[in-house]
């Protein structure tokens, strides 16, 4: 679970126009940047423009490393504010380096863009964004009885799930919440690993064959597990009984 993907894309054929100079750009982003599929979204961005390069979640940063032509990767920066996802609030990018690099080949360690492993040596200074409401994605997945995840109560993504209260710690990786204890099964994996996928990296994947379960007690013990604990909690409600909710 705490290997990070490391698949690498090899991008367009590139402008090797001997007047162009490849730069690499080194950048930091700020603000509520981690735990919002941030890493993915830059990561589908980046390959769709045929950059290289890498992102990683530092303590307290998100750093962003870009090669390609200058004109390229000075257009891309620009825009980039403008295509974060919806729960990303970026309070600044800053622009550590911009050197100047021999062009990358094609097919080389070079193409390619990464999204590495966290470093958590740097200042903490990450803002974590709050739970997020379940999108209509996985509300839809959770309705649809023909889907694996019909009726899972933790049904995640990129874009919704818990956040703040799972996290012990930054940077905002899967081994640094509560799910660190449900390893991931074969299926969740594959859909963690791929990019087109929306729970592309996304830390709280989770599914009924490997998540956290729903459990009912009452004082005294597990009374019910699975939708059976749904159910009971429901018939006490309706009773009038109070009824205490506890997250993972
Ligand atoms: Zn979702
Ligand atoms: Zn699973």
């Amino acid at each position: 679970m705490e290997s990070r993907s490391r698949r690498r894309v090899s991008s367009p054929e590139r402008n090797t126009d001997p007047d162009g100079t490849f730069v690499r750009c080194t950048a930091e982003m700020m603000g509520v940047v981690q735990g919002v599929g941030l890493r993915p979204a830059v990561y589908r961005l980046v390959t769709r423009a045929g950059l290289s390069g890498h992102i990683l979640n530092t303590s307290g940063t998100v750093r962003l490393v870009l090669e390609g032509l200058r004109q390229d990767v000075a257009a891309f920066m620009e825009d980039l504010p403008r295509n974060l996802p919806p729960f990303a609030a970026l309070e600044g990018i800053r622009v550590l380096s911009i050197v100047p690099i021999s062009p990358p080949a094609v097919s080389t360690d070079r193409s390619g863009f990464e999204i590495l492993s966290s470093e958590t040596n740097s200042p903490s200074e990450i803002c974590i964004p709050p739970d997020l409401a379940i999108c209509s994605a996985c509300r839809a997945e959770v309705l649809d009885s023909s889907n694996r995840r019909f009726a899972h109560p933790f049904a995640t993504c990129t874009a919704c799930g818990p956040r703040y209260t799972i996290l012990s710690r930054t940077p905002y990786d899967r081994a640094n919440t509560s799910m660190r204890r449900f390893e991931m099964c074969p299926e969740c994996r594959e859909e963690y690993a791929n990019p087109s996928d929306r729970r592309f990296h996304a830390e709280t994947i989770a599914c009924p064959n490997c998540g956290p379960q729903l459990k009912f007690r009452r004082s005294g013990g597990c009374e019910a597990a699975g939708l059976e604990a749904l159910f009971a909690a429901r018939a006490e409600i309706a009773r009038g009984a109070i009824v205490a909710v506890k997250g993972i």
